[in-house]
């Protein structure tokens, strides 16, 4: 990767660029949606494949000179299918809220009534939240976790449908730690009647390496970003049955988007290719490794994790017992060089500008090579943070270990 380009044409946002690189290097990245893209992908997403209009699909496009588009395309699908076992895969959807909004349209009319997890008890915004085309669109019911255990509420979701009759139920999450059960969701939609979408944005490398049971016999619809545990490059994909595949191609486009990002679709190939090999197996193991211990550890330092622990590669920590709020919690790790977010817990009182917990997740942190002892002192410094949350010299050398940490481990350094 070199900008001596941009460096020349453009030297505020090359100095961003450059700042940034070095964000993603000083600081310990513990966003459970955020990792790093290798240079390959990131080389494919800068290539001149921005340059070209693609509108259509592999073989039916509508301009010309799309030959190597075709190819970048067709690799991308043919590669997912291997990673995932799908019948029909769209690799278009500019994102996850893209590729949500394409099966909805394409199987639900306005007024449609569906069925997703709550906003606050995990669920992604573009599954009924109010705020989003979703909650404008239909009429919204929510499921939610159990009080006590922090489960999703099996029960629950299935009195929810009888009574409600929706038309597709949306399982998936983004702040959920346990094994989700698509099978059991699948057997609810067909005793009812309704359709099931499994968006699994976050878990999708787990998905793919089987480290988490698929949704794919058992879903209508499945979607997914590839950003995420997939560690592509920002984007979205829909995968689902064979008969419903002219019905999402057509929803993607035109329906919804204009041109493809063949670009981005370029990286989606590559990154797909990369999940495909040992060393990314290796990889998600060593993500659910360390999020099991970085969980475990935070439990020692007095920390309440909800539903007692991890499945997968990210926890949701309840600041309720400590006195603090997610807020507070998230500027103090940010003061101390930790990149995490607050995040509403289950049956949260505190508004969502405020909240009561932290989401931390172990992508990041594990590409880059982090493991359990790292883990170690990772739980350790969050303690030592939140401990010191008004104390600005504390968190200040707080930083300086952080720092240190980091360098051990470096990503993108090659890039300066
Ligand atoms: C992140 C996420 C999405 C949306 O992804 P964007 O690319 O940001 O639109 C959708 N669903 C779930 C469950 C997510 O966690």
């Amino acid at each position: 990767m070199n900008l001596q380009y941009l460096k020349q044409v453009d030297p505020e946002i090359y100095e961003a660029a450059i700042q940034e690189v070095q964000r993603e290097e000083d600081k310990i990245i513990l966003i459970a949606s955020e990792n790093y893209a290798s240079k390959a992908v990131l080389e494919a997403q800068g290539s001149v494949f921005t340059n070209k209009y693609a509108e259509g699909y592999p073989h039916r496009r509508y301009y010309g000179g799309c030959e190597y588009a075709d190819v970048v395309e067709t690799l991308a699908i043919e590669r997912a299918k291997r990673l995932f076992g799908a019948e029909h895969i769209n690799v278009q959807p500019h994102s996850g809220t893209q590729a949500n909004m394409a099966v909805f349209f394409s199987v639900l009319n306005y007024g449609d009534t569906i069925l997703g997890m709550s906003l606050n008890h995990g669920g992604h915004l573009s599954h009924g939240a109010p705020v989003n085309f979703t909650g404008m669109l239909y009429k919204t019911v929510f499921y939610g976790v159990h009080k006590e255990t922090g489960l999703i509420d099996m029960e629950e979701v299935r009195e929810l449908t009888q009574r409600h009759k929706p038309k597709i139920i949306i399982v998936g999450a983004s702040a959920y730690s346990r094994i989700i059960d698509f099978e059991g969701f699948s057997k609810i939609a067909k005793d009812n009647g309704a359709l099931l979408l499994a968006d699994i944005a976050h878990i999708a490398g787990l998905v793919a390496t089987g480290m988490h049971p698929s949704p794919i016999p058992h879903a209508d619809f499945v979607t997914s970003t590839t950003h995420k545990t997939l560690r592509g490059p920002r984007g979205g994909i829909i995968m689902c049955k064979e008969k419903y595949a002219k019905a999402i191609d057509k929803m993607v486009f035109p329906g919804i988007q204009g041109g493809p990002l063949v670009h981005v679709i370029a990286a989606k190939a590559v990154a797909f290719k990369e999940a495909l090999t040992e060393e990314f197996y290796e990889y998600q193991k060593q993500v659910l490794i360390n999020s099991k211990r970085l969980a475990k550890k935070l439990i020692n330092h007095g920390f309440q994790i909800i539903s007692g622990g991890t499945d997968n590669h990210l926890m949701l920590v309840d600041l309720r017992n400590i006195n603090i709020t997610g807020k507070d919690a998230e500027e103090a790790l940010d003061k101390a060089g930790i990149t995490a977010n607050k995040n509403a817990v289950p049956y949260d009182d505190k508004p969502a500008s405020i909240t009561s917990g932290l989401r931390l997740g172990t992508p990041s942190v594990t590409s880059r090579g982090m493991k359990e002892k790292e883990m170690d002192e990772i739980a350790e410094i969050i303690a030592n943070a939140i401990e010191a949350f008004d104390n600005a010299p504390k968190l200040k050398e707080i930083s300086t270990r952080v720092k240190e940490l980091g360098r051990r481990f470096p990503v993108y350094s090659a890039v300066l």
